[in-house]
């Protein structure tokens, strides 16, 4: 079932999600929706990489993540369950983000390089994850949807923020977009 997308500035992306004490049917099929629900989304230039629980409304620590980050064509995604971080690297990079819960806005975000994660899979067996460069970054972005963080929040200059073109290229973003993500954020 495809899922409606919780969009900004809706306080639903600020709450907190709730472990998932056990991988029934019902986790299953919520992750199952929330892949038809980004397949759906792709559009132009842009694919969603990912999709946390709580950006269709559901707060649980559940996220799916796309396998192939550089195929637009590729639809097999992976769903984590409880994911969390055991161990950051020191070293930090600076790349540009988007999510579906912000239309149409990019910006530049400093995450940490490479990561290790636990969680559990659509089966609830444990799983463990070395993650480096835009993989982690992803994985890092979902994590904080489930603690009530987007990825603005990270952001403090606004000439880090971007618009994107139907050829995916970025421009500088325009003052009324500017203006609207102020209202829920921090900007300068
Ligand atoms: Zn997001």
């Amino acid at each position: 079932m495809i899922k409606k997308i919780v969009t900004i500035p809706n306080k639903i992306l600020r709450s907190k999600s709730k472990r998932i004490g056990f991988v029934d049917d019902s986790i299953r099929q919520l992750a199952n929706d929330m892949i038809a629900t980004t397949l759906k989304w792709d559009h132009d230039s842009e694919f969603g990489a990912a999709l946390a629980a709580i950006q269709v409304g559901e707060p649980l620590k559940l996220t799916v993540v796309r396998n192939d980050f550089d195929n637009a064509k590729s639809k097999k995604f992976t769903a984590l369950v409880n994911p969390e971080i055991v161990k950051t690297s020191t070293e930090v990079v600076s790349d540009i983000e988007g999510c579906l819960s912000v239309p149409g806005i990019y910006g530049r975000v400093k995450r940490p390089l490479k990561i290790k994660v636990k969680a559990q899979d659509a089966n609830g067996q444990p799983i463990r994850l070395s993650l480096e460069g835009f993989p982690a970054r992803v994985l890092l972005h979902e994590i904080d949807h489930m603690n009530g963080i987007i990825f603005l929040d990270h952001i403090k200059d606004s000439s880090q923020l971007f618009n994107i073109d139907k050829n995916g290229s970025l421009m500088p973003i325009t003052q009324t977009k500017k203006d609207a993500i102020k209202k829920t954020n921090h900007l300068n």
